[in-house]
């Protein structure tokens, strides 16, 4: 297991306090990685600032091919990652194998391909005797903090636009899941000069808070929680650094009294539990039409019922165990909390699964309506919530009555209907009779709480740069 450090180009063991990292499937430690001191901080931050003199000035092409090595290097060591992948975070193998591993490729290939493609709209003598152009350059040193749910996807997310656009990253894991970031790192100092990617590791009080607050890094990039994001935009302020912020969401799937039931049933039994329904975009918030309330609830209960939970390592296991003892205490609390109300009604699950590990049973609570938190409130588990409407625009106006906005989906077979009711939801994404798909070459994002900032596409990757007027006068 690699348990080092990535700082200007060498491997080096954490001066801070050990961590004992879990296997969530178990409850056991896997390992032991220590925390960067703040003086490693620092020395992460002054790798980085040094490597931009030149990394800034390689060409595109240049970037290009290391990140096309990088994908493949990914690719052919996809098994092994997988494995580490889902030891830590008690994810299915056969998914992380089968989905993660293919798409963290893809991005860094997808990036590859972006780098050379970037292009200022306009050149032009707007003043008369001036030719104007615009430029887009990169920020500088970036700090990537990524959560524990996809640990190596997201810093694929963040790692590949802010190198492809020419800036040199210091990435911060989760503390809970660092373990596939840390292998990863091996590749990266083989592939990228030193101090172009540093890697550390460490809790957001101890590493995060002085890494995200360093004078010397210009930009701060987070996928997590809204109160870290908070505390990025606190620790912005005194050198007011670029934001890059993906947060949380809870995501309406509107389900029309038309839709194809069938369909709205094995969407929900996928992207409402997919990762344990640990997901920023988890179809975890239906409303569904008065008339197929009653099928929906009872369909989808006998389908969630299904789900097989089990051992990460079984290629029949469906569900894996939540990250931590914490977060499974969190979704129980949820559940327990709705149980307890006299109008809803857990029709599936609604228990800890016995034994070790941190399992949870897949659960749907029905009869939810729009005040209730587990409506409200993320839970970032495997659970999805079921409210009844008879109005349309109550459907619309519930769903938009969020705190978040990253995620959403509308199901019917009348293609206007879709068309109207996306175009009024306010999310970063909407689904017509589908939810969770991502592509690279589309953005993805929030509104509201959710943050702001793509990850993926063109956008993704203007996200990472400064766009720039320059000016000649002609004489
Ligand atoms: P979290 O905010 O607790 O932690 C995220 C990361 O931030 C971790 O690496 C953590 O160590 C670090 N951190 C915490 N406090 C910090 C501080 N003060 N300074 C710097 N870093 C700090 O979130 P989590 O529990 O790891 O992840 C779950 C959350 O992430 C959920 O809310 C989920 O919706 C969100 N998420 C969003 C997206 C998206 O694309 N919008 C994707 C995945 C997860």
């Amino acid at each position: 297991m690699d348990t080092q450090l990535l700082i200007g180009g060498k491997f080096v063991t954490g001066d801070g306090e050990s961590l004992p990292v879990l296997n969530p499937a178990t409850g056991k430690p896997i390992v032991s990685v220590a925390e960067a001191s703040p003086g490693q901080v620092d020395a992460a931050v002054s790798a980085a600032a040094k490597a931009f003199d030149t990394w800034a000035w390689t060409t595109p092409a240049e970037r290009s091919m290391l990140l096309l090595k990088l994908a493949q290097r990914i690719e052919d060591e996809a098994d092994a990652i997988a494995r580490v992948e889902s030891l830590n975070c008690g994810k299915p193998l056969a998914r992380a194998l089968g989905d993660e591993l293919p798409a963290v490729a893809d991005v860094f290939r997808f990036f590859a391909g972006a780098a050379r493609c970037l292009s200022g709209s306009a050149t032009k003598e707007y003043l008369a005797g001036h030719t104007s152009m615009i430029r887009r350059d990169p920020i500088g040193v970036v700090a990537q903090i990524a959560p524990w749910n996809y640990p190596l996807m997201m810093a694929a997310w963040k790692i590949a636009p802010a190198l492809a656009a020419g800036n040199t990253i210091i990435l911060k894991p989760s503390e809970l899941t660092p373990l596939s970031t840390l292998k990863v790192a091996k590749i990266l100092a083989d592939i990228f000069p030193p101090g172009v990617v540093n890697v550390v590791h460490g809790r957001g009080a101890t590493v995060g808070q002085p890494l995200i607050s360093h004078a010397k890094v210009a930009m701060v990039s987070l996928t997590g929680s809204v109160a870290t994001g908070q505390a990025v935009l606190q620790a912005a302020v005194p050198t007011l650094k670029r934001t890059h912020l993906e947060l949380g969401g809870k995501a309406p799937v509107i389900v029309f009294d038309d839709a194809d039931l069938d369909a709205v049933v094995n969407g929900l039994r996928t992207f409402g539990f997919y990762n344990a329904g640990q997901d920023c975009t988890a179809a975890c918030r239906v409303y569904a039409g008065a008339k197929v309330y009653d099928k929906l609830v009872a369909d989808l209960a006998s389908a969630v019922g299904t789900l097989k939970v089990g051992a990460p390592e079984d290629d029949a296991t469906e569900l894996g165990p939540v990250i931590s003892a914490r977060q499974r205490e969190r979704v129980a609390g949820f559940v327990d909390r709705a149980a307890a109300t006299k109008h809803m009604e857990v029709v599936t699950g609604g228990t800890t699964v016995a034994g070790a590990g941190f399992f949870y049973e897949p659960t749907v609570v029905a009869g939810a309506l729009q005040d209730d938190e587990i409506v409200r409130r993320e839970v970032f588990g495997p659970v999805v919530s079921v409210t009844r409407f008879t109005d349309a625009d109550d459907a619309v106006a519930w769903a938009n009555d969020s705190d978040y906005g990253l995620a959403s989906s509308v199901w019917t077979r009348d293609v206007s209907r879709a068309m109207k009711v996306a175009s009024r939801l306010q999310y970063g994404a909407t689904w017509i009779n589908t939810h969770f798909m991502l592509t690279n070459e589309m953005p993805h994002g929030g509104m509201k709480q959710s943050g702001y900032g793509k990850d993926m596409s063109m956008y993704g990757l203007e996200d990472y740069t400064a766009v720039r007027h320059v000016m000649v006068n002609l004489g």
